[in-house]
């Protein structure tokens, strides 16, 4: 059920305070409920939060299932972001002009209202959005924030070491700024051992960091840079890239399974895991991830069978709305498992942009007093396994109902040692459909 106001905000610094949200730190936001953003809607509206993958999809599908429903979407970046692409933009394989689209060319060739304004709070019972420029009504709201990281399992309540290695040692999974600064590290780096842990799972895009790594030794090696990427791993690696750095980068990468990361001292430049201590003279620190700020304040993370927070959003895995409330659907990266039978979906950008879709179908339903229908999404992901030779992993999940409501997975593996371009395909093929992206770019 939602809680007072002032049990929000109350919960808002507390789950700040278990994942160290780095906003824990700021004053609270002033709560504009008095403004409001637009006018009462004529007929029903429909609220979304957050313009990566999953809230755009929804955006652009509402508009095409339910035209007769207002659409407002908001998003606290200038510009869209994103990151599938961004790991060869960061050594100079691309030069990086998927990465940032315009959301206001998006908002207006599909139709729907784009504001750019921090949403702050969420008054489920009143159904209102408060952000800092305003409040608004809504009738169904989809959130769809993404990620935080939750530096809490190194640092404990030190803000202030959080934020440190979020400016110093950008993990950059969320944003392009981080991405930016990563590029720069890499481009200043002169050598020495330059630490990469990766976050325990479920994280965004498990194998973006293998990938990443192949990209520096990669680097690393063409640039005859004397340097050591070293790889922190606390999961079972996947899809044998152990083999590729050993065969190919074996100068540059040294590769660590089973390196839980225990602690860390980012002023001290050092990582500690079950059996080291390691020394390094930069690092890309991938701190655990969960659900972003927002779903923390909202009261709608899950909780295990011990009651303790599961991190992730809780919804019902078909239909996508929160557990409890209807009103509001959940999609992307932030939700909880879909399944007892595999757990998480992969979180990709692809999968998102699923999600968005189905909740634009299941919120038509309903505004037309409908039957929701059962849909369930799919993934596909593209990976570079190796730069030289050039070598591509496509990764595809399906999804299907069992007979006892259960999702099951199946997931198919591609090796492909002959890649011409199949990624940036893929992407443009995502971005002509939600960021209405002309083949000449715009
Ligand atoms: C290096 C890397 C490579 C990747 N490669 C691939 C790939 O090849 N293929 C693939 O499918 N996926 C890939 N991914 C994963 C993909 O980027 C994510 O799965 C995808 O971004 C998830 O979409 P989302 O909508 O859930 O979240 P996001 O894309 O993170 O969008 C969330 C949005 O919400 C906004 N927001 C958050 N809080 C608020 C608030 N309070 N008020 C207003 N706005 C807010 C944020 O600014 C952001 O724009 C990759 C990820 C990384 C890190």
């Amino acid at each position: 059920m939602p809680s007072s106001p002032l049990n929000r905000r109350n919960f808002l610094t507390a789950a700040g305070a278990l994942g160290i949200s780095l906003k824990a730190n700021a004053a609270p936001p002033a709560i504009l409920s008095s403004t409001t953003l637009l006018p009462p809607s004529k007929g029903k509206r429909v609220v979304i939060v957050g313009g990566g993958w999953g809230g755009l999809s929804a955006a652009r599908h509402l508009r095409e299932v339910a035209p007769d429903l207002e659409v407002v979407l908001l998003e606290k970046s200038a510009a869209f972001w994103s990151h599938p692409l961004s790991n060869q933009w960061l050594v100079g394989l691309s030069d990086g002009r998927h990465l940032v689209q315009d959301y206001l060319a998006a908002a207006s060739a599909y139709g729907y209202t784009f504001i750019r304004t921090e949403v702050t709070a969420i008054e489920r019972d009143t159904r209102q959005v408060i952000s800092d420029q305003g409040a608004l009504n809504y009738d169904w709201l989809i959130l769809a924030t993404g990620i935080r990281y939750n530096f809490a399992p190194w640092f404990g309540a030190d803000h202030r070491a959080a934020e440190y290695t979020q400016q110093n040692y950008p993990a950059a999974f969320i944003g392009g700024e981080e991405t930016r600064a990563l590029k720069k590290k890499l481009e200043n780096f002169g050598g020495g051992d330059l630490v990469m842990t990766i976050p325990l799972m479920p994280y965004r895009c498990p194998p973006a960091p293998y990938e990443r790594a192949c990209m520096i030794g990669w680097w690393l090696k063409a640039r005859k840079i004397k340097g050591k990427l070293i790889v922190l791993d606390p999961n079972p690696i996947a899809l044998g890239f152990d083999r590729v750095y050993k065969q190919h980068y074996a100068n540059q990468i040294v590769y660590v399974p089973q390196a839980a990361v225990k602690a860390v001292d980012p002023f001290g430049k050092t990582v500690v895991t079950d059996f080291d201590t390691i020394k390094f003279d930069d690092a890309i620190l991938m701190a655990p991830q969960q659900a972003a700020d927002l779903i923390w304040q909202t009261d709608l993370i899950g909780k295990d069978s011990t009651g303790k927070p599961t991190g992730w959003a809780d919804q019902d895995a078909v239909h996508l709305h929160a557990k409890g409330d209807e009103r509001v659907f959940l999609i992307g990266d932030l939700i909880d498992k879909a399944s007892p039978l595999f757990g998480h979906y992969p979180k990709s950008g692809h999968l998102a942009n699923r999600l968005g879709r189905i909740a634009a179908q299941e919120i038509a339903a309903r505004a037309q007093g409908k039957e929701p229908p059962k849909l369930l999404p799919d993934s596909v992901c593209f990976v570079h396994a190796n730069v030289e030779p050039m070598e591509m992993i496509r990764i595809d999940a399906q999804y299907r109902l069992r007979g006892d409501g259960l999702i099951v997975q199946t997931v198919k593996q591609n090796y492909d040692p002959n890649p011409r371009g199949e990624d940036v395909a893929w992407a443009e093929t995502m971005y002509r459909e939600f960021m209405a992206l002309t083949p000449s770019g715009r």
